[in-house]
């Protein structure tokens, strides 16, 4: 027994707590003993004093074992792959197919959007009768017999994260190093896996601006969750343009599907999918070899390949719809569509990712509150990429919605998002830039 006020005190002058500590703070909190105002203040003082390594994996084991944990170890090694957020980041929905069509069970338990970025769950209900919201039982079902099943977050798991993640919304406390982490890392390791791959984005559409922040973080998550038990490989990759074609949730969908189906889409001798195919087909390489079903990344690679030209991980994601209620795949398609013209000629020097993914919440594409209700319909075609020539009066992007009431100040958004100079480009011109795994040494 402990009496909270107490361990504020200690965390506020700095001190560390014991794991007794940490563990009482979470389940007095999660059956409503300790009131939010005094966990309000204990997240203020982790936010100003931080939390060792020790802490931190106590507090995501704290956070984990606050509702019910799945175990799919006897199945083999399942992974999972957590994307740290971009803008048309879509990668989920080819990758997890994929991998499962390896062998490698795939229980992913995936968020809405947050922020400027958009979520699995909310492009997967664009999709006519897709259910995220199966059962715990149904999941665990799935993953056995189908192995794969992709649900949105449940009252069941991590609880305390649910909690405390809604208070530190409004108390000012998100930005904390170990509270992100826990908080990631404990509904990760809720989901019974053995295995994580981590995509840590960098850039102007990435919640990590730079490359060493982006590096800090995946150090971090990577330590903690190996250090409660779970194999974990992460990957640092570019989000300075928005991803692929498309940004939206059924517009995301709708590329998916074609690159599931083996179709490229070529303009000004710029392949469109390129890097939301490249992308996932490297995440899924990871995640086969990490689940022991390559000896190597290069094997794995090789086998995402396969898997994706030959249609199977097509059939395995039909599949997927088909056992979470969708019949069909079909997607709803926008009212509305008005194209956003260059005000001026020039190379595409990068974008204003965040602003474009505001853009896309202020034209429905995501909530400007929990309550909203998104339009499946809404978002972006990206009619040009770095590095591109374009001349004054050509299209930049494509907007499309249900209604048309927002597009004036969304397409005014969308051209200043874009820097457009006679310059040449001087980035060099890659569309997926990432590092292989951290070795040791690294870290
Ligand atoms: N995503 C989460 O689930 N939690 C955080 O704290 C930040 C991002």
């Amino acid at each position: 027994m402990f009496l909270p006020a107490e361990l504020i005190k200690k965390k506020r002058a700095g001190e560390p707590h014991t794991p007794e500590e940490i563990q009482f703070l979470i389940q007095s909190y999660t059956c409503g003993e300790t009131p939010d105002y005094q966990i309000a203040a204990w997240l203020m003082a982790i936010f100003f004093k931080g939390m060792s390594f020790d802490e931190t994996v106590t507090l995501t084991k704290a956070m984990r074992d606050s509702g019910r944990v799945l175990d799919f170890s006897d199945l083999g090694t399942p992974v999972d792959k957590h994307s740290t957020g971009g803008v048309g980041d879509k990668t989920t929905l080819i990758l997890a197919p994929i991998v499962a069509a390896a062998g490698v069970p795939v229980p992913m338990i995936a968020g809405r959007g947050l922020g400027h970025t958009g979520g699995t769950i909310d492009k997967l209900e664009s999709i006519h009768g897709f259910s995220a919201h199966v059962s715990l039982d149904k999941f665990e079902k799935l993953v056995r017999e189908f192995g794969l099943s992709i649900i949105g977050q449940t009252m069941d798991i991590c609880p305390a994260d649910r909690k405390i993640y809604a208070l530190r919304d409004v108390t000012g406390t998100i930005e904390s190093r170990p509270l992100i982490c826990a908080s990631i890392m404990s509904k990760k390791l809720a989901e019974g896996i053995s295995a994580l791959v981590l995509d840590v984005k960098f850039g102007s559409g990435a919640f990590m601006k730079t490359l060493s922040e982006a590096m800090d973080l995946a150090r971090a998550l990577k330590k903690i969750g190996e250090g409660a038990g779970i194999e974990v490989s992460a990957l640092l990759t570019d989000m300075n343009e928005p991803m692929g074609r498309f940004v939206g949730n059924a517009l995301e969908v709708h590329e998916c599907l074609e690159i599931l189906r083996g179709v490229t889409y070529v303009e000004d001798g710029v392949d469109f999918y390129e890097d939301t195919r490249e992308l996932s087909l490297d995440l899924a390489g990871h995640m086969i070899w990490i689940g022991r079903k390559a000896k190597s990344f290069e094997e794995g690679r090789r086998l995402a390949e396969e898997l994706l030209s030959s249609g199977k991980a097509l059939k395995v994601f039909e599949d997927l719809c088909l056992h979470q209620g969708a019949r069909d795949l079909k997607l709803p398609i926008a009212n509305k569509q008005v194209i956003v013209a260059s005000e001026r000629a020039g190379v595409v020097q990068g974008f204003a990712t965040e602003a474009i993914g505001i853009s896309s919440i202020m034209i429905g594409a995501g909530r400007k509150s929990s309550h909203d209700k998104i339009d499946p319909t809404a978002g972006f075609e990206i009619l040009v990429k770095r590095g591109m020539s374009v001349e004054k009066g050509q299209p930049l992007f494509k907007m499309y919605a249900d209604s048309d009431k927002n597009f004036d100040v969304v397409s005014r958004k969308l051209v200043s998002s874009v820097t457009i100079s006679s310059e040449p480009l001087k980035w060099p011109g890659k569309l997926v830039e990432h590092t292989l795994p951290f070795t040791e040494k690294e870290l």
